[in-house]
């Protein structure tokens, strides 16, 4: 079983003293800085002109290009969005590495799929908190944290084990649990999560039980409530209980059909595919799509970004939510959109 650390365990002075760069400034780069820096730490922010640029300024940074933050810095942490870190990487960070520097990342993607190789003689590391920045940030402010995995692919200062855990505690990290991993299994199983079953998985489940409801003739705004409204309480309870604990607050019908009728909609054939989703994340299949989408503009994601927020689920949930003032509409900046 794999070991937690927490803040006891962990000592954060091999990270004193040292200049950070954050690279962007978007979900987590703001996250990660101002936890940091609350932390004590010595944080810059490197990015381009624009939005990100303007808020890191107004939250009280030093605010640089990429080019002259990597420069200046002893870690570089590439919070960038990923397809974008290659082209950044070799055009202004590369050049700013000297011998005994590190550099960080928040998921394996570039480093595990070999778009990004850093020179033998600086650290590469990986700290990657698992839950979107903006929550990050809201559970440091509130005293707790949200858990990481590290991990270090390669070690030139034999420190890079140290750097990499003093990293995650300033992070607030280490307050929720610090696992040790690889870049390739956070790789692997953040895809895979992400794909099977936290996203791909559970939005296609909610369209699948609207659209049954619907096409049988049942009020859309009732299929809204009982097939995704709804889902937000299960999956706290399931948060903090378990899904013996979600259960418990559930009717004994709703047990009996859960246990008796899920299997019927999710069986060996759907695990099957997500054994093929796997494989395929694991020999690089989809790294390589994702790589070539963005190459050609991304004709496809473009277009199902389109269609997949104009279906008659999304429609409907837009209007009935402005019809609930308890339900909040949660602070959506471009930064606030993405997860990982
Ligand atoms: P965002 O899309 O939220 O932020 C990207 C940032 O990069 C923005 O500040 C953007 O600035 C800047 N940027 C984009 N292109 C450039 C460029 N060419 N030059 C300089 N700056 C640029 O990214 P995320 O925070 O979602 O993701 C960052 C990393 O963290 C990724 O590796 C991701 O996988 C990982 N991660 C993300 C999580 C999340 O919570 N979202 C969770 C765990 C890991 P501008 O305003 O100028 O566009
Ligand atoms: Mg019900
Ligand atoms: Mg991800």
């Amino acid at each position: 079983a794999a070991n937690v650390y927490y803040d006891k365990d962990i000592d954060e002075s091999v990270l004193r003293g040292k200049k950070i760069a954050i690279l962007g400034y978007g979900s987590q780069g703001h996250s990660q800085a101002q936890n940091l820096r609350d932390s004590g730490f010595q944080v810059i922010i490197g990015v381009r002109p624009g939005k990100s640029w303007d808020k890191a300024a107004r939250d009280g940074f030093d605010v640089k290009s990429v080019r002259e933050a990597a420069e200046e810095a002893d870690v570089v942490m590439m919070l960038l969005p990923d397809e974008r870190q290659t082209q950044v990487y070799y055009q202004d960070v590369e050049s700013g590495l000297k011998p005994g520097n590190a550099i960080g990342f928040s998921h394996g993607f570039n480093i595990h799929f070999s778009q990004i190789v850093p020179p033998d003689f600086v650290d590469v590391f990986l700290v990657a908190p698992k839950g979107p920045g903006h929550f990050c940030r809201r559970e440091y402010l509130n005293g707790g944290g949200v858990p990481a995995f590290v991990g270090v692919q390669q070690d030139a200062t034999g420190q890079a084990e140290a750097l990499v855990f003093a990293y995650a505690k300033g992070l607030g990290a280490a307050r929720a649990g610090v696992l040790k991993t690889t870049f390739k299994e956070e790789t692997e199983t953040d895809l895979f999560g992400e794909q099977a079953v936290l996203m791909g998985g559970l939005t296609h489940l909610i369209q699948a039980g609207f659209e049954t409801l619907v096409e049988a003739g049942y009020q859309p705004e009732n299929a809204y409530f009982e097939t995704c409204h709804e889902m937000k309480m299960l999956t706290d309870l399931i948060y903090e209980n378990g899904l013996t604990g979600m259960r418990y607050s559930c009717s004994d019908t709703a047990k009996f059909g859960d246990f008796t009728v899920g299997p019927y909609i999710i069986d060996k054939d759907t695990k099957a595919r997500m054994k093929k989703v796997l494989e395929d994340i694991q020999a690089g299949k989809f790294a390589r799509n994702w790589l070539l989408e963005n190459k050609v503009g991304r004709p496809m994601f473009n277009a199902l970004m389109e269609k997949e927020s104009n279906s008659e689920l999304e429609r409907v949930g837009r209007k009935l939510r402005k019809l609930m003032p308890f339900v909040k509409e949660g602070k959506q900046d471009s930064e606030d959109i993405t997860e990982n």
